[in-house]
């Protein structure tokens, strides 16, 4: 293979951005074709790179002096236009503030600035993410999905966003900024629904991991639910996948632990696909995915117990991935106990998932046809709940679909606590037949008795024995 290298006018226009003012950000990245969903869009080498470990003042002041000097005379001229948010009072006061508001942590104690990465600008639901690639010594930047010719490319500088208030806060505490993103200029109550999801998401991250040394192998169930769960949120968060990234990697942890490969194999897989979008296929992460899904055995939690021991063989044949039942069998929702007792609330027979209820007054639907004394129920997770001359109510089910349920307010409601978290199940409930653009809806006609809320949060297996009387 032969390389060929650019000239330097071809290597400008190849570009896909252009450093350019940005409206109340100062300068800014913004695309300057289209670039498709996991694009590399560059790769910098720092300017300045400083160990912050043990680190006095002074000799950080000396270390930045030091490494600004080899810069030439346009590239001092670039750094010093960079925003600084300290004290300016001196000369080296001033590289030292440009360097600490703009700087980026690539490891765990090393921080670095970029001549180009440093450029841009945050935003919570960032279109863009970088990532520190040890075997380049350079910071990449990835789009995250499909961006638009004249589009700014964002990233995200809160680790781990959460509620917006909390955004906010951070950022102003350690960039001195207002975010106006999509995500920050949402109306009042898509906003307090964002925020409930993304702290939701975050609580069940902190949960599993608070719990991992308890249960990772006596009872990992119910940290493989807490990753389940959490996965749901993350992608009913509309920030992008870095999340649900972390709950795949948490489910991989638990089931791998227990030496179940077949599933590993394919939390490993989503695993892969996810790295090369973020980080390229020469990231150490990726070739560190690339090398379990070889062999599933290298990874590190491996084989703490045998209890869901599995191998390659065991993965369902006739299962395909995006099928319900692969989900089912990946997330294993239907091993339960053999206790006649309990209720199955994975069992999708009893209790469907919105798509597969009938359709309001279709009397060719199997549940009436076929099955004359069937009985179902729909249950689903609250995620909102207004009430005035109706009652409108937001969940979210098995599958992670997003329903509305905008019932007549009356009294027969009062008692329930429409509480966010609370399990809400409607028997024999029906999809209503008009769905508006994207709009899942269940009807309206819900007979009297029919509609019940517990305060059963998350976990509808462990607690089912707690919904028998729905
Ligand atoms: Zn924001």
């Amino acid at each position: 293979m032969t390389i060929r290298v650019l000239p330097m006018a071809d290597a400008k226009r190849a570009l896909m951005y252009a450093i350019e003012d940005v409206p109340g950000k100062g300068k800014g990245l913004i695309a300057t074709r289209n670039i498709s969903k996991g694009t590399r869009i560059l790769a910098d080498k720092p300017w300045i790179t400083i160990n912050e470990s043990f680190m006095t003042k002074e000799f950080r002041m000396s270390l930045i002096a030091q490494q600004l000097h080899d810069l030439n005379k346009e590239e001092t001229k670039d750094y010093l236009s960079m925003r600084n948010i300290y004290s300016n009072s001196s000369a080296a006061k001033n590289w030292v503030g440009i360097y600490t508001t703009n700087c980026s942590t690539i490891t765990s104690c090393k921080s670095a600035l970029f001549p180009n990465v440093s450029r841009i600008n945050h935003a919570c639901n960032a279109n863009a993410v970088d990532y520190w690639n040890d075997n380049l010594s350079k910071m990449t930047v990835h789009a995250l999905r499909d961006l638009k010719r004249g589009e700014e490319i964002t990233v995200c500088y809160v680790n781990r966003p959460r509620n917006r208030q909390e955004r906010l806060r951070k950022l102003w505490e350690e960039h001195q900024f207002t975010c106006e993103c999509d995500l920050c200029s949402q109306p009042e109550e898509k906003s307090k629904l964002t925020d409930f999801i993304l702290d939701r998401g975050d609580d069940l991250r902190k949960e599993f991991v608070d719990n991992w040394d308890r249960n990772c192998t006596k009872n990992p169930k119910t940290l493989l639910r807490c990753a389940e769960m959490q996965s749901r949120a993350r992608r009913l968060d509309g920030v992008n996948e870095l999340g649900l990234m972390r709950a795949y990697e948490q489910a991989l942890y638990v089931i791998i632990a227990n030496g179940d490969l077949a599933r590993a194999s394919i939390f490993i897989g989503r695993l892969l696909f996810l790295q090369i979008v973020i980080s390229g296929h020469d990231s150490p992460d990726t070739i560190r995915y690339s090398a379990f899904s070889r062999s599933p055995k290298q990874h590190e939690k491996y084989g703490l117990s045998d209890k869901w021991e599995t191998t390659m063989a065991n993965l369902p044949p006739d299962l395909k991935e995006g099928q319900k039942e692969f989900e089912d069998w990946l997330w294993r929702r239907n091993e339960i106990d053999p206790d006649p007792k309990r209720i199955d609330f994975y069992d999708r027979k009893i209790f469907p998932g919105f798509n597969d209820l009938p359709v309001e007054c279709d009397h060719q639907s199997i549940y009436i046809k076929r099955h004359p004394r069937r009985h179902w129920c729909f249950l689903g997770e609250i995620l909102e709940c207004t009430m005035s001359e109706r009652l409108d109510i937001t969940v979210t089910d098995i599958d992670g679909e997003i329903v509305s349920i905008s019932l007549e307010a009356s009294a027969d409601y009062n008692s329930f606590d429409f509480e966010r978290g609370h399990t809400l199940g409607i028997l024999y409930a029906e999809r209503y037949p008009d769905l508006k653009e994207g709009v899942k809806s269940i009807s309206a006609k819900i007979r009297p008795g029919c509609l019940k809320v517990r305060h059963m949060k998350r976990d509808w297996e462990d607690r089912s024995k707690r919904l028998t009387d729905i």
